[in-house]
């Protein structure tokens, strides 16, 4: 750019100098010539004016230093004289004496037949008819000879020269905003969005440079929104509870969040790389390269094995597809929840039946029973089996109550007021079988918060089931105490103990240990214990040992 300014100039310069200088000396010749033709014909007027008939009055009649020549023609053409010398030509067909003769008058520029040299003629004919001639040499009156050219050249060459400083610095003042701009421009393409130029000036360069912040400003502006709606977008997909992938048409990864990398236990930053060297399950791959599926129901065998829901979408550019965003869900708790209710029902169902059938069974019989003794007998069992059936389904509506329930009935209260309360509910059963209670340990200040009719279910359960698996004359004990700020609850009988390989499934809903163990319940009342605490945000563990007895640890942190 500012070489092209600079060789622009120049050349502007050189012509210009050029025209000028020729136009100058155009005009000067020409101005000079009408001089030179008005002063010869000054000269001749005067020579008419004083009779100058003789040679020697003319001769050395000068013109800016350069000599005239005189001469004096008659009519025929004859030369009378000469200030020149002896001329013997005729001169009746030089043009001016031609033009002279008929017109009174006549200049003419020409090249002397004389003596062979370019002349300025004025030719005026006489009351006599004669003509007097005036000439001077055409180099004397033309400014453009060599000599003068010199001088010329010098003055052109300090043109130049000032004009090509003062140029210089012009295209200094030009190219100053204009670099500037250039240099901000490729500060902002690099990423520097919050350069500016400086548009201090009113001119054009100056709202070129106000222009120039503004579209930067909006520009700023656009690159900032589009940032955020990204961020917001990339926390979207990072937070998302389902798994994210984008890969183009060639299966190189756009996009993958951490559910996804957690789900297929990818560790590495894998943006940009192929999606089968990471994910080598045949069905999902299948499933990304099969264009008319977009949901299937999968199941992940590596790293852990999981049922998943995928869909699929093309990324659409235009018209046109780039690529593919698949999501993941983890459907492996919803299914084995499907799992668990379907085996729920069934359990139910089939805990129900038993005592139904038994029920029905004796029932019927009964009616061909003669024998009191063995009505009575049947009696007791139809009684006690519609008793178990009564408590299989009260368990089961308690069960459904907590699991189900959303909002609990929440408030302060006092354990050690809970527990005298489940013992004074249960004295009677552990008289019956000749139990002894004891409240081993209550402290009397402890609040719980939360929901105190759940509280009293769980003491219950526990101490319950202390007695139940406790053989006659045996002693149950609780203990209600803070220990480094948690609540501990334990209940401690030394019945018949649990066995090892039981005690991980005591908690399952209608597990028993030995369905044939006296006294033995519905199943649930450990499945009840186990939701309560979960409520209490707590923890229970046993320790048991078979025939020695058992102690069921409830703890309650940070209280
Ligand atoms: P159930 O209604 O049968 O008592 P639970 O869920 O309360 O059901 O208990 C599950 C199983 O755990 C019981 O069948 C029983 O064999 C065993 N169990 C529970 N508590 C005790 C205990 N204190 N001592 C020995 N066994 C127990």
């Amino acid at each position: 750019m500012k070489k092209k300014i600079i060789i622009t100039i120049v050349i502007t310069i050189v012509f210009s100098l050029v025209l000028a200088t020729t136009s100058f000396l155009t005009i000067f010749n020409v101005e000079n010539m009408r001089k030179v033709k008005s002063n010869l014909k000054n000269y001749a007027e005067y020579i008419v004016r004083n009779n100058y008939e003789d040679i020697n009055e003319v001769k050395g009649i000068k013109l800016d230093n350069t000599t005239i020549r005189c001469t004096y023609i008659n009519s025929k053409g004859q030369v009378i004289y000469d200030t020149l010398g002896e001329v013997y030509e005729n001169h009746l067909n030089r043009i001016e004496v031609k033009e002279a003769l008929k017109d009174g008058e006549a200049y003419a520029v020409r090249n002397s037949t004389t003596d062979n040299e370019k002349l300025v003629y004025y030719a005026k004919k006489l009351d006599n008819g004669n003509i007097l001639r005036l000439s001077v040499s055409f180099k004397s009156i033309s400014y453009f000879n060599f000599y003068k050219l010199g001088y010329s050249l010098i003055i052109g060459i300090l043109i130049f020269v000032f004009t090509f400083i003062i140029s210089m610095k012009l295209v200094r003042t030009i190219m100053k905003p204009v670099n500037e701009l250039e240099e901000v421009t490729s500060r902002i393409a690099r990423g520097d969005l919050h350069i500016r130029a400086k548009a201090k000036t009113n001119d054009e360069l100056g709202t070129l440079g106000k222009t120039f912040n503004n579209m930067a400003d909006q520009l700023q502006n656009k690159i900032n929104e589009v940032m955020d709606k990204q961020n917001r977008l990339e926390s979207i997909v990072k937070s998302m509870e389902s798994g994210v992938i984008a890969v183009d048409l060639s299966g190189n990864i756009i996009v993958i969040n951490p559910y996804a990398k957690r789900i297929f236990g990818i560790k590495d930053d894998i943006i940009g790389e192929k999606i089968y060297d990471y994910i080598e399950d045949f069905d999902i791959n299948y499933f990304l390269n099969e264009e008319e599926e977009i949901s299937k129901e999968i199941k992940l065998l590596h790293p852990v094995e999981r049922e998943l829901k995928i869909k699929k979408a093309f990324i659409l550019s235009g018209r046109e597809k780039i690529g593919k965003v698949i999501a993941v869900q983890d459907i492996s708790d919803i299914k084995r929840l499907e799992n668990m209710r379907s085996q729920f029902v069934a359990n139910v169902t089939h805990e129900l039946k038993t005592p139904l059938t038994s029920i029905k069974g004796f029932a019927e019989t009964l009616k061909y029973v003669e024998d009191e003794k063995t009505r009575e007998k049947f009696l007791d069992i139809i009684d006690n089996e519609a008793e178990r059936l009564s408590r299989l389904i009260s368990d089961i509506l308690v069960l459904s109550k907590i699991e189900s329930s959303t909002t609990t009935d929440d408030e302060d209260f006092m354990p050690y007021i809970v527990i005298d309360e489940v013992i004074s509910i249960v004295k009677n059963m552990a008289e019956s079988k000749n139990i002894l209670l004891i409240v081993e340990k209550s402290e009397k200040d402890i609040k719980l918060h939360g929901d105190k009719d759940k509280f009293l279910q769980l003491v219950l359960n526990l101490v319950e089931n202390g007695i139940k698996y406790s053989n006659e004359g045996s002693t149950v004990k609780v203990r209600s105490f803070i220990k480094k700020g948690d609540y501990i609850l334990e209940v401690e009988d030394n019945g018949i103990g649990i066995p090892k390989e039981d005690m991980p499934r005591i908690f399952e809903r209608f597990y028993r240990v030995d369905k044939s163990r006296k006294g033995g319940g519905t199943g649930l009342g450990l499945a009840i214990v186990k939701h309560i605490v979960k409520i209490f945000n707590g923890e229970i563990s046993i320790d048991s040992e078979l025939n020695k007895g058992s102690i069921f640890t409830v703890t309650i942190k940070n209280i």
